[in-house]
């Protein structure tokens, strides 16, 4: 068991800029842009996923100013408005794709944007993969893993793997972000059978490669420095409260599942 302490604190964020929504996982750009110049300022750096599963494996010490960037959906809009700014401060980050959707616009979710949204498309994964972004798994439609049988979570994690190593290379293959942050000790066992070495969860990690924790940034984390990097009791507090949102998620699922007709999707 290694202690989450030596592992470099991993950022999660979803939309940023674009149309409103009614949920909380959208983040204004300008909020972005302020956040990123200031850690960057700061001194902070983002570690590439490839060192970071190596910190994990070989259980090297993060030095303290490094973090993992990563962003969850694959929605196009990143393009526009998060990776520039990333291009700016010379920051990498980790993009984790819902590989059925890659190139079509968000059908899998209720994000409450009255509108349906576009998806990344491989030739704009491509592009910035080109200027040294990385891209992982979302797992292929985006359900709550924990609710499905082991002959669907093993689909849902190989098919979407496939993709990514068939289309971006084998390195594209070795991380997962469970959808919702749902894992229990059944989906991890599962993923590590589909061949990846690090999967991340919700705001808790339990010491095993196949569950890490990240902590989301909401649209309330407004400060230069999100509360996953602080190091005092606000930010404690709101790792807190972005555990308790990520829990509340529940609610996304529970909406989908009436949607179609309460079968468990
Ligand atoms: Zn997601």
């Amino acid at each position: 068991m290694r202690s989450a302490h030596t592992l470099p604190p991993v950022l999660c964020y979803h939309r940023i800029g674009g149309p409103p929504e009614l949920g909380v996982t959208r983040v204004a750009h300008s909020v972005f842009a302020r956040q990123m110049h200031a850690l960057a300022r700061s001194g902070w750096r983002t570690v590439p996923l490839r060192e970071f599963v190596t910190r994990v494996q070989c259980r090297v010490p993060a030095p303290p100013n490094e973090f993992l960037l990563s962003f969850d959906d694959g929605y196009a809009s990143l393009a526009d408005n998060a990776y520039p700014v990333l291009v700016d401060v010379g920051f990498t980050a980790t993009t984790f794709l819902v590989t059925d959707f890659v190139g079509r616009t968000n059908t899998w979710d209720v994000r409450y944007t009255w509108r349906r949204l576009p998806h990344l498309d491989w030739d704009a994964i491509e592009r910035w993969r080109g200027r040294g972004l990385e891209f992982a798994s979302h797992t292929a439609s985006h359900a709550r893993l924990t609710w499905l049988s082991d002959e669907r979570v093993a689909d849902e994690l190989g098919r979407s793997r496939q993709t990514l190593v068939g289309r971006l290379g084998p390195d594209a293959g070795r991380a997962v972000a469970y959808p919702f942050g749902a894992r229990d000790e059944r989906i991890e066992g599962l993923a590590r059978a589909a061949g990846y070495e690090v999967g991340f969860g919700g705001v808790r990690a339990t010491g095993s490669a196949l569950a890490l924790g990240r902590v989301p940034v909401y649209m309330w984390d407004r400060g230069p420095t999100p509360f996953g990097l602080r190091r005092d009791a606000t930010g404690t507090l709101g790792r807190l409260v972005a555990g308790i949102a990520n829990r509340c998620a529940v609610g996304t699922s529970w909406m989908l599942k009436l949607r179609s007709g309460g079968a468990v999707v």
